[in-house]
């Protein structure tokens, strides 16, 4: 596939986040925007034009990129560093190029409607598909190492639970499979249960969780509800090691665990942690693919810094 010249001579503002914002600046200056990097500290990589203040990264931008986190509830921006204090407001939109497009993890519904006003397209890339399907792999692999981390034996042999069989649970039994694990997969809809059968995997409903958590040596949680209370972990291998992949507080007892010895850990964002130049790359070609997409003019009037006049 050729790749997408329309970035030439357009300017990317990147806003917080971690590595993935470095690696996916990389990307999409390779292929010829001019990319500004707004965080406290400077890039680690060259090539990158750095800014501490959001305003001036977004000047004349035709895309804007936020992390995969959500925004707090004052639009700030999440960043790995947590000195960085950057904050989106609602009239940082009319400093972008018109049109412009603008990719976060989601956006709050208040600069949603700021954006459209502006007349830039906002983009939520966790409400796309493809996003969390193409994450649930280095999701798994973290997961993955997470576990061998905590625990004195190998995944081979051993009796695994997934709970959740969505996009990322879906990913982690057949990661488990491939690594030659018992797996059994605990989910609430019979159709994901017939799936995971044909996957190779036991397959149990909710109701008989406390049943397959018998002597389970490695757990592996993807449910965003608590799933993983006391009754249940108490029946786990006395050294088993929990994985909680869900978001937010995640759905395990993490109190009860400590208490009865377990390794429990709460593993978020995943991807950006353990391979941050993979998971940019998906975010590269999903950007790269919608921006193809766009009725741009082939030349760009900037209103502000690194622009080739259309005049
Ligand atoms: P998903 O495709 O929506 O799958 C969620 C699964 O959980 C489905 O099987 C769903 O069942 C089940 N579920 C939801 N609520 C439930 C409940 N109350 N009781 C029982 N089952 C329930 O989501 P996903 O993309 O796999 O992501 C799963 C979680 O992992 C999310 O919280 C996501 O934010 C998080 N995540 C974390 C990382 C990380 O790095 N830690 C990376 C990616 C995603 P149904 O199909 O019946 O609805």
């Amino acid at each position: 596939m050729l790749a997408y010249s329309g970035f030439a001579g357009r300017k990317v503002a990147l806003l917080g986040g971690d590595r993935r914002q470095e690696y996916l600046g990389l990307r999409l200056a390779a292929l010829g925007a001019e990319v500004s990097l707004a965080k406290r500290r400077p890039p680690r990589a060259a090539g990158l034009h750095h800014s501490t203040v959001v305003a001036e990264a977004l000047t004349g931008a035709s895309v804007m990129v936020c992390p995969m986190a959500p925004f707090s509830s004052v639009g700030r921006i999440w960043s790995e560093d947590p000195e960085d204090v950057l904050v989106l407001s609602a009239s940082d939109f009319s400093l972008l190029a018109s049109p412009a497009l603008a990719f976060a993890g989601s956006f709050p519904p208040s600069l949603a409607d700021e954006a459209r006003r502006a007349g830039c397209d906002p983009i939520a890339l966790n409400e796309l598909d493809e996003v969390a399907i193409l994450n649930s792999i280095p999701t798994a692999e973290g997961a993955v190492l997470m576990a061998l981390e905590r625990t004195t034996v190998t995944i081979h042999g051993s009796s695994c639970l997934v709970l959740g069989y969505g996009r990322t649970g879906q990913t982690m039994a057949a990661t488990l499979r491939a690594l030659g694990a018992h797996v059994t997969v605990v989910a609430r809809r019979p159709e994901s249960r017939a799936r995971a059968t044909t996957s190779g995997c036991r397959a149990r409903g909710f109701d008989e969780l406390p049943e397959a958590a018998r002597g389970a040596r490695f757990v592996f949680n993807t449910v965003p509800a608590m799933v993983l209370v006391g009754d249940v972990l108490s029946r786990l291998h006395p050294q088993a090691v929990v994985v909680d992949l869900a978001s937010g507080q995640g759905g395990t007892d993490f109190a009860a665990a400590g208490t009865l010895g377990l390794a429990a850990v709460l593993a978020p964002g995943l991807p950006g942690r353990v391979a941050p130049e993979t998971a940019a790359g998906y975010l590269a070609a999903i950007i790269e693919r919608i921006a193809a997409e766009q009725p741009w003019p082939e030349a760009v009037t900037g209103r502000g810094v690194g622009f080739e006049s259309a005049g």
